[in-house]
């Protein structure tokens, strides 16, 4: 069936496209390229293949046609699977590449110096299988790839005579490997089709996510994930004209192709929205010809800022999202509602078609797409969008926050500097007031971030504090505002304000004296956490001072790490050395004092000042746990803070040792009435009593509430409110986590800032003066605990930016959103949110790391 398709696509494109194409450019002798089928032993759609195996197909044609494809390693994955692009162009374009490039980073401005006047074919790129169980993406890679190797083929010619394509086989190969190996494990001769067989139910936590159990495709803006940071220094170095993102979404729907859905983020260009518009065309043609099923305009939009689409459209391309019903459920072979069969040569049919016809549409106006490519970053750097012309960040004495910050733009390539000298600023608004100030003081030290540069626009999305939402129906989160994520005093400009290059000389950092009587490291942001957990896997006993204090001149605040000599006999004179070499390597200050005798606070004898203890910690993973609230807490310790945390099965938790744990944390997981019965719940509560403590994150704080021993208590007097609430926290989460599905619920916030309420007085709240942003994903309307600590709440006007619809609205007033009670000797935490929240919500880092390490 697929044969004759092909032919009859040919003929057609034959009579599309006559003479007029230059065949100068690409030799017309008939190459040897081996097919799939030839080079795999099976054809393509029979079964599904490793990722190894679609390397070593990418290798086989560049040895092949080394004078038209070229493979470019960018990485390896946490599993050890290679990463890499696989390039594409004609001879002429190919010896030529390096310049393509480098001309191409000169015309954003992204690189110094005057292109070369040679004309510049545009950059497309294709990103196959970011979602590992969506396994048609690869398999379509070596399709679309053969394809375009067929010289004797005038399209192909075509578009490689005009386009410089880069294939991406596979952006998450472990997730994708985790899925094919076990569905070629499931499978019996014959696949079967029927929609309850085993072979349809992927294991958790199935191959969609990374290995640390991220989401690639939530990750493109943030890159807090090794496999996206390798993969975006390629994309900065090509900066495409138009990137395609290939995916797939339910078993029963068809497939989805651009124009997206609404909305539309309000700085996506008309240019780009015309594309929009275009793809859909070609896209529409290459499928009505087949008599497909497709859809366009639903459910897909172009609003949050770190998908594979919006990226690349806040970066200057066009961006595009393909969605090909299957995905994991549908193996090789799938029975429908309908009757039908889906098998996985359909799906490859339907991806390698799209693609295709991308890249036609492209081929068929390479001076356009490269002229508006040019305006967009012209503009960027002259006349920048949005009403700030300027950023003005103050360092407040944190240089670790700060840095954070300054890493993440980096990465985004986004340019920062300095003030340079005392300056006042007219008219500057306040993230944290939210109000416009008439005359602001600017510090030589502040950093300063200006519009005028290439990456503007993203610049824009990024610190805007509200985005504006054409449609409140979007699928996923709503703000995202770095200052609030960072917590960060910031201020926007409408001023131009040019940064100095130079940084601040920074503080000469101290030598540490060996004899010193104490170190002190103010506990401000995530280098005084690796500082502390680096301490504690060396032994070091390390006191924390639970009040501030001042001692030889300076004022120390609450939660400041205290290193003193007693305690630390057995390191010697060796002390100041390893504090020096430990705080230093994880970017944080400290000062070594001679005396612990204060001027005010407690002297670091007094009981105010406790020992820390490094706790022994476990983390409740496995069915019923949205993968990524796992993940999150995992990478977050595994590769954050480098401090070791045991993964625990929740099917296991009945013969749990529980004395060998100190701190027990619960995700959000849907399961918690079965793999916490009563008897289960018992041991639980004796753990905590004898000295345990329980950290009960989002859906697990749910599950306690109300039960026995446990203080905290959904609101009273709305049972039957209280459990539509429940309810649509459930549709909530299936709408966040699932493949790009969007609810129709009214009453929701997807993901939106709201100020909290913060006792930093409390070890909870320690570090958090600069205000604490939380971004809110579900409203759980938690009372204020009668006897515990209410540490984080909200009051009745606290809403800060993101949509919230009406119902929820109200939900989030005077409620708590994290508290910590206490039960016997030990301690429970709840949180009502993930402040690990996809890894990118900076500040909830440093909350997240006082309940762990500084809550007794
Ligand atoms: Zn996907």
């Amino acid at each position: 069936m697929k044969h004759s398709l092909l032919l009859a696509a040919l003929a057609t494109l034959l009579l599309t496209y006559p003479s007029r194409i230059a065949l100068a450019q690409v030799s017309t002798t008939s190459t040897s390229v081996s097919s799939p089928a030839q080079f795999l032993g099976y054809k393509l759609g029979d079964r599904f293949t490793p990722h190894h195996r679609l390397i070593a197909y990418a290798e086989q044609v560049a040895r092949q046609l080394p004078g038209r494809v070229k493979l470019i390693p960018y990485g390896q994955t946490h599993e050890g699977r290679q990463l890499m692009v696989v390039v594409v162009a004609s001879e002429a374009n190919l010896a030529r590449l390096e310049e393509i490039r480098t001309n191409n980073l000169k015309r954003t401005g992204l690189l110094e110096g005057t292109p070369t006047p040679a004309p510049q074919p545009p950059i497309a790129w294709l990103s196959y299988n970011v979602h590992g169980n969506e396994a048609v993406s690869s398999e379509a890679f070596m399709e679309v790839l053969y394809r375009l190797t067929n010289t004797s083929d005038t399209l192909s010619r075509k578009i490689l005579n005009t386009t410089v394509v880069l294939l991406d086989p596979g952006l998450n190969p472990d997730g994708h490997d985790r899925y094919v190996n076990w569905y070629n494990q499931m499978l019996g001769a014959n696949p079967d089709p029927t929609p309850a067989a085993r072979e349809h139910s992927e294991p958790w936590p199935g191959g969609r996510y990374t290995h640390y159990l991220f989401d690639p495709n939530r990750d493109w803006a943030w890159q807090t994930q090794e496999n996206t940071q390798q993969r975006m220094v390629l994309y900065q170095q090509w900066m495409p004209q138009l990137h395609a993102d290939f995916h797939e979404m339910g078993a029963e729907s068809a497939y989805y192709f651009a124009p997206s859905a609404k909305p539309y983020h309000q700085d996506i260009t008309p240019y780009q929205r015309q594309f929009q518009q275009t793809i859909g065309q070609y896209s529409s043609r290459a499928f009505d010809k087949n008599g497909w099923l497709y859809y366009t305009r639903e459910r897909y939009d172009l609003f949050y800022p770190s998908y594979g689409d919006t990226y690349p459209t806040y970066n200057g391309a066009i961006g595009m999202t393909f969605e090909q019903g299957g995905g994991g459920r549908a193996g090789l072979a799938f029975q429908k509602d309908d009757g039908d069969t889906l098998t996985l040569r359909q799906r490859i049919d339907h991806h390698y078609t799209s693609g295709i016809a991308t890249l036609e549409s492209v081929a068929d106006r390479p001076a356009e797409i490269v002229k508006e490519f040019g305006q967009f970053f012209d503009k960027a750097r002259n006349t920048p969008i949005g009403a700030y012309k300027s950023y003005v960040i103050k360092a407040n004495g944190d240089a670790g926050r700060i840095r954070a910050l300054q890493q993440l733009l980096d990465r985004n390539k986004i340019s920062y500097g300095y003030a340079g000298k005392a300056q006042t600023a007219a008219g500057a608004f306040n993230y944290s007031t939210q109000k416009t100030e008439k005359n602001m003081a600017v510090a030589a030290e502040d950093m300063v971030i200006s519009a005028y540069q290439p990456k503007s626009t993203l610049l824009k999305i990024l610190f805007e504090p509200n985005s504006a939402l054409e449609d409140s129906a979007t699928y996923d989160i709503t703000a995202w505002s770095l200052p609030y994520a960072y917590g960060l005093q910031t201020y926007g400009l409408t001023t131009r304000l040019n940064p100095v290059n130079d940084a601040p000389t920074p503080p000469v950092a101290p030598v540490a004296p060996a004899n010193a009587y104490a170190y002190l490291i103010r506990w401000q942001s995530l280098p005084a956490v690796k500082t502390l957990t680096a301490l504690m896997k060396q032994n070091v006993r390390v006191r924390v001072a639970e009040k501030p204090f001042e001692v030889e001149g300076k004022s120390y605040p609450y939660g400041t790490l205290i290193v003193t000599r007693t305690g630390n006999e057995h390191f010697g004179d060796r002390l100041g050395a390893l504090v020096n070499q430990t705080a230093t390597a994880n970017g944080a200050a400290y000062t070594p004092v001679k005396t612990g005798f204060v001027t005010t606070g407690s002297d670091f004898g007094s009981g105010s000042v406790s020992g820390l203890r490094a706790p022994k910690v476990g983390l409740v993973t496995g069915e019923g746990t949205p993968p990524p609230s796992a993940g999150e807490v995992w990478h977050f310790f595994d590769q954050t803070l480098n401090y070791p945390i045991t993964l625990l099965d929740g099917s296991t938790l009945g013969n749990l040792a529980w004395t060998k744990l100190d701190v027990l944390i619960l995700p959000s997981n849907f399961n918690y009435s079965r793999i916490l019965p009563e008897k289960t719940l018992t041991a639980l509560r004796e753990w905590i009593r004898a000295g345990g403590k329980l950290i009960a994150m989002e859906r697990a704080a749910s599950f306690l509430a109300g039960k026995d021993g446990f203080d905290l208590k959904e609101k009273s007097g709305d049972g039957d409110k209280a459990d539509k609430v429940r309810r649509s926290n459930v549709a909530d989460s299936l709408r966040v986590y699932a493949d790009r599905e969007r609810s129709a619920l009214s009453d929701e916030t997807p993901g939106s800032i709201y100020r909290v309420n913060m006792d930093t007085t409390h070890p909870l709240g320690f570090g958090l003066t600069g205000g604490y942003y939380s971004l809110v994903l579900n409203a759980y309307n938690f009372d204020f605990l009668k006897d515990g600590w209410n540490v984080g709440y909200l009051k009745n006007d606290n809403y800060v930016a993101g949509f919230s619809g009406k119902n929820v609205k109200g939900k989030l007033k005077n409620t708590l959103l994290m508290g910590v009670q206490t039960m016997g000797r030990g301690s429970v935490v709840y949180l009502a949110d993930d402040p690990l929240f996809r890894g990118f919500w900076y500040n909830g880092q440093l909350l997240f790391s006082n309940a762990v390490f500084m809550v007794n």
